[in-house]
């Protein structure tokens, strides 16, 4: 049995449910985060990564679609961790708020009163299943920030996610890269990229669209202060890809994960890259509260 917050309250989840005509349903009016609570088995602790981080994001794509909740990031951040005990969880989590527009009301518009929030929460360990990616410029676009805010992680926008992953596993890829509308690197459907040449990090920047990671913002922090390397945001184009020493991407669920071929072309000699490699094992390191610089990152459960 699993327990949910739901409008204030923890409950069972089998105690929620939401009508069909729901506006969220039918038209994709909310938004939502993706969290990770990182078990210790050493410490018998389950920390919480970057908690504040992501609820201050959600309220960001609340605020930008009118989504009027009355929670804090404090409030946001206290439910989920009476959350994660009621469960008792004691593995890695993967944590999902959602806040939407409740309405049954017929059309789409978005300034209503009827708003809402729940979360809920799954163990989730490597959601790749694999350490090693092969992956595929998707024919369709990135969404630009003028059709769908591209800073918010609405509901809605993730129609567009869906079909490029569709397309690539159809073809027998791994998963997809999605190009901005003037053609350049954007991201995945549910990650960041970066590229390494020269022992320099490179990754797009907010302006070309990309939603700005958790993860993507721990692997920069990472690259410079770890492991002293020039880290570069810019603009990089589709051949950059097939030329470069390593690629790989980042995100909550997908972590860190080598890209080892990008349009049937391997990427360097087609094996995990060195330094996406050192900067999983970092990685790993921080979201345990195994490195007391970035303790602070990590939020105890218990
Ligand atoms: N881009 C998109 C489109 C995503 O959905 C995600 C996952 N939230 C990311 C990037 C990675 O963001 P984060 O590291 O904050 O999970």
């Amino acid at each position: 049995m699993s327990y949910v917050f739901y409008q204030g309250e923890i409950v069972k989840e089998e105690e929620v449910s939401i009508s069909m005509r729901c506006k969220a349903f039918n038209y994709g009016l909310g938004c939502f985060e993706g969290i990770r609570a990182y078990w210790n088995d050493e410490k018998k602790q389950l920390y919480v990564f970057r908690l504040r981080e992501h609820y201050e994001r959600l309220l960001n794509s609340c605020k930008a679609l009118y989504i009027n909740i009355p929670y804090t990031v404090e409030q946001l951040c206290d439910y989920t961790l009476e959350l994660l005990r009621k469960n008792n969880f004691k593995t890695t989590v993967y944590i999902r708020p959602v806040a939407y527009k409740g309405s049954n009301e017929l059309f789409p518009t978005v300034y209503d009163d009827d708003n809402r929030v729940l979360i809920y929460c799954q163990p989730m360990g490597n959601f790749a299943g694999k350490d090693a990616f092969r992956v595929c410029v998707s024919s369709w676009r990135r969404i630009s920030d003028n059709m769908i805010p591209a800073r918010t992680k609405p509901t809605g926008g993730y129609l567009n996610s869906a079909l490029a992953s569709l397309e690539a596993l159809q073809n027998g890829y791994d998963e997809a890269i999605l190009l901005t509308d003037d053609g350049y690197v954007c991201e995945g459907p549910g990650e960041n990229i970066f590229i390494v040449k020269n022992n320099k990090l490179i990754t797009p920047p907010p302006s070309d669209n990309i939603l700005e990671g958790i993860t993507r913002d721990t692997v920069m922090r990472i690259a410079k202060e770890e492991l002293g390397m020039e880290v570069v945001e810019r603009s990089i184009a589709r051949s950059e890809l097939y030329s470069a020493d390593e690629v790989f991407f980042s995100g909550t669920a997908m972590e860190v994960t080598s890209v080892v071929e990008v349009d049937n072309r391997k990427v360097g000699d087609g094996k995990p890259g060195k330094v996406c490699s050192q900067i999983k094992e970092q990685f790993f390191g921080l979201t345990t509260d195994n490195n007391p610089k970035y303790s602070h990152f990590c939020t105890p459960v218990y």
